[in-house]
C-alpha cells in the first residue's frame, strides 16, 4: 500500500502537477510514460482535466472563477467542490484556460481516450492481483487496503495542499497572497506544501525554497536529471526571491523577514525617496546571505 501510495503519489506531484500544470522542467518520454502511467493510478481523472483545474486554480486562485476557492472554506476547499455544483464562473473561465501543449501531446491523448480501461486495469485490477498473487493476501483485503484504503490517503493528502496550505501558515514571499507555507502539508504530500512560495513563483520546478532540501519530490526530479530523463530545469533568482520577500512578505521569511520586521521596507506605491532605503535593506540582506552561508 506505501509503495502503491508514494508511486501514484509521484505520478501527481512530479507528473500532473510539475510536470505538465508548470511546464517546470522537461522530461523524455519513458519518464512522461511512467509519470502518466503513476498518474492514472492515483485515479485523480485523467492528466487533462487535472492539468486544467490546476492551471485555472493558479490564475483565478481564490476568487470565484478558482475550482477549490479557499475563500469558502475548509471543507469546500478540500472535498466540497467535487460533491457541490461547479460556480457558473469556474465552467466560463474554465473554457479560456490554454491547454494548447496537453492536446499537442500525444501520451496525454490517448491516456484522456483510454482512461477508463487504463483505470480499470492499473489502479483497480492489479494493486488488488498484485497482493493476492504474489504473498497470498485476501480479495477482501486487498480490495479495502490497496483499493479504498490508498485512494482515501492520496486523495486527502492531495486535497490538503487545496484547503491547509491555503489556510494556515506564514506568507514570506507574499502576503497579498492567500496560500502559505506549510512544512506539516510539505511533509505528507512529498514537497508541495510550501504553498505560498509556489503560487510566488508557479514555473519553479522545486516549489519551495529552503524547504526544497526536504521535497521528495524536487529530490527524485535532481536524480532524473542526473541522468538525462529529466532536463531544463527552471529556479527562481535568488535576487528575485529575496526582493519580493522584502517588498511584498510578510515578513517571516528567515533571512529577509528580520530585515523586513525592523525596516519596514517600502511597497510598490512608496515614493521614489524610499528608493534609496529599499537599496541598503538589499545590501543588508545580501550581508547576512553571505553570514548565513558563511
Ligand atoms: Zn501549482
Ligand atoms: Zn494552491
Amino acid at each position: 500500500m506505501s509503495v502503491l501510495t508514494f508511486g501514484s503519489g509521484i505520478g501527481v506531484t512530479m507528473g500532473a502537477h510539475r510536470l505538465y500544470s508548470h511546464k517546470s522542467f522537461k522530461a523524455k518520454w519513458p519518464l512522461k510514460v511512467a509519470l502518466i502511467l503513476l498518474q492514472t493510478v492515483a485515479g485523480q481523472n485523467c492528466m487533462y482535466i487535472w492539468v486544467r483545474d490546476h492551471r485555472q486554480h493558479h490564475k483565478y486562485s481564490d476568487t470565484d472563477a478558482d475550482p477549490h476557492n479557499a475563500n469558502r472554506g475548509f471543507f469546500f476547499s478540500h472535498i466540497g467542490w467535487l460533491m457541490s455544483k461547479k460556480h457558473p464562473a469556474v465552467i466560463s473561465k474554465g473554457k479560456t484556460i490554454d491547454m494548447s501543449d496537453l492536446e499537442a501531446d500525444p501520451l496525454v491523448l490517448f491516456q484522456q481516450t483510454f482512461y477508463n480501461p487504463l483505470y480499470i486495469i492499473f489502479a483497480l485490477a492489479l494493486p488488488i492481483a498484485i497482493p493476492v498473487y504474489f504473498w497470498g493476501e485476501t480479495y477482501w483485503n486487498s480490495l479495502f487496503i490497496s483499493y479504498f484504503g490508498r485512494y482515501m490517503l492520496l486523495l486527502n493528502i492531495t486535497w490538503l495542499v487545496n484547503s491547509a496550505a491555503h489556510l494556515y501558515g506564514t506568507r514570506p514571499f507574499d502576503k497579498n497572497l492567500k496560500p502559505v507555507e506549510s512544512s506539516l502539508v510539505a511533509f505528507l504530500s512529498i514537497g508541495e506544501g510550501w504553498h505560498n512560495y509556489h503560487h510566488a513563483f508557479p514555473w519553479d520546478y522545486r516549489a519551495a525554497e529552503l524547504g526544497s532540501k526536504y521535497s521528495v519530490t524536487t529530490f527524485l526530479i535532481n536524480c532524473l536529471a542526473a541522468v538525462g530523463l529529466a532536463y531544463d530545469l527552471k529556479t527562481t533568482p535568488y535576487n528575485m526571491i529575496q526582493y519580493k520577500a522584502l517588498r511584498v512578505g510578510d515578513g517571516t521569511h528567515h533571512i529577509f523577514g528580520k530585515i523586513k520586521r525592523k525596516n519596514d521596507v517600502p511597497t510598490k506605491e512608496s515614493s521614489e525617496d524610499n528608493a534609496k532605503d529599499d537599496e541598503s535593506n538589499k545590501n543588508q540582506s545580501q550581508r547576512l546571505v553571505e553570514a548565513n552561508k558563511g
